[in-house]
């Protein structure tokens, strides 16, 4: 199809998205199998350098390509915004979607695929907006640095850290990042919009337990097993009611949700007041607390051989500064005679709902939706923010959404029938564009 001369923003986003939802990105995990992310990474290339920008694409392992350029701000004495959007995908089996999960098949308003909401939905934002500026001439106020990163679906090794570790030249002089998961709307209880704006996400640390045993034969009288040591582990682990702590970011989101609504916030019993919020609680609940839930057994290899080890992984999520915390609690559970041995390790992260740049994603709100307001969050999850944060930058998500009050949002993410209203997208842009020109 050819391309007009000057599409708008709003009508480019959707077909952006759409591309970059076409060409399958799956991360599994294993360098040997995921795909795509080179051909992603050039599609990119091709976009920003087409309207004059200069990308580089970095490759950390064939095929494992992430793409970096720097856009010149009008002040380049101020510190650079770096702009982020990963390019994988989590697997999705298409025997369960209604549409292909790599068609970009468009109905009833919504754009659909693996992706449209983590995260190709903010990278076509980004590419939309840049390329408009580009074209009509518009310089941002500082130097924006638009980043986009393979493997952020299994960590980031191959993609942000390596560009951290690797490529530390395309950050200098970044002060600030912003990319998901925040910036979506949710709809309080009475009507009011709010966006929530990612101030913080839980750490990530995976850990492998082992116990080791006497073999033996299965028919003998046996008290040294290693299965019996390590399931024993494992229960009082996934069993364990971990306490209630309350982060500043935490706190300050039920407090300006109980403003927002008048619906009391009893600071002694934050679960209920999450509770009230619908489908969103889920994603709030978790960041209340540490959390362990045993995810992987491995042990044996035949019915009358008692084993000599027996191994379990355990995906647990520490609230920010509370890593070695969680550890202890964890050993203690688990008792003696099982060792501890970390598949990945990345402490969680919390910055301060305050500031110029707080201040712009507010403004870029109240203008794109008026009425609407943000508050702070935690994210349970992990985002490529981590590693951008080891450099001391101030990582932000906000990839604004206008979102129907009915869609149970969080649930879309690695969901079947992944999908993005495609006002949703339009919206993005025109917020990104009035947030990225106060930035
Ligand atoms: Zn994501």
């Amino acid at each position: 199809m050819a391309e007009t001369a000057n599409p708008r923003p709003e009508d480019e986003v959707v077909d952006i998205a759409r591309d970059l939802i076409r060409i399958d990105t799956t991360n599994t995990g294993d360098n040997a199998t995921a795909k795509g992310e080179r051909a992603a990474a050039e599609y990119v290339a091709e976009k920003l350098a087409e309207v004059g920008l200069e990308p580089k694409i970095y490759e950390s392992a064939p095929g494992r390509a992430s793409v970096a350029c720097r856009f010149p701000g009008a002040d380049p004495s101020r510190g650079a915004l770096l702009l982020h959007g990963h390019l994988d995908v989590v697997p999705a089996e298409a025997s369960e979607w209604t549409v292909h999960p790599f068609g970009g098949e468009i109905k009833d308003g919504y754009l659909f695929g693996r992706g449209a909401v983590d995260m190709k939905d903010f990278d076509a934002m980004l590419l939309a907006l840049v390329r408009d500026w580009k074209r009509s001439g518009k310089v941002p106020p500082r130097d924006l640095v638009l980043l986009f990163t393979a493997d952020e679906e299994a960590g980031s090794d191959y993609g942000a850290r390596f560009m951290v570790e690797r490529h530390p030249e395309v950050f200098e002089g970044v002060t600030e990042a912003v990319g998901e998961v925040g910036g979506f709307s949710m709809t309080l209880p009475n009507d009011l919009r709010v966006y929530v704006v990612q101030t913080a996400e839980k750490g990530l640390d995976w850990l492998r337990l082992r116990a080791t045993g006497r073999p033996g034969h299965g028919s003998m009288l046996h008290d040294d097993n290693a299965v019996t040591r390590l399931t024993r582990a494992v229960a009082n682990i996934g069993q364990h009611d971990f306490p209630v702590e309350m982060t500043p970011t935490v706190r300050q989101f039920l407090e300006s949700v109980s403003e927002l609504t008048g619906v009391e916030f009893d600071p002694s019993n934050p679960d209920e007041a999450v509770a009230k919020l619908g489908p969103i609680a889920r994603l709030v609940g978790a960041t209340l607390r540490n959390t362990a839930n045993p995810t992987r057994l491995n042990a044996g290899y035949k019915t009358n051989v008692i084993p000599s080890t027996a191994e379990a992984v355990i995906d647990c999520r520490s609230l920010p500064g509370r890593n070695d915390e969680l550890e202890a609690t964890l050993k203690e559970l688990a008792g003696a005679g099982i060792d501890f041995e970390y598949e990945i390790r990345q402490p969680g992260y919390e910055t301060s709902f305050d500031g110029a740049l707080v201040d712009a994603m507010a403004e870029a709100i109240r203008l794109a939706d008026p009425g609407a307001r943000t508050v702070p969050y935690m994210l349970s999850g992990g985002t490529d923010a981590k590693a951008f944060a080891t450099l001391g930058i101030r990582c932000f998500g906000f990839a604004p959404l206008k979102l129907p009050a009915d869609l149970d949002f969080t649930a879309l993410f690695h969901g079947i029938d992944e999908r993005v209203p495609l006002s949703g997208l339009k919206f993005g842009v025109d917020a990104m564009d009035r947030f990225v020109s106060r930035s």
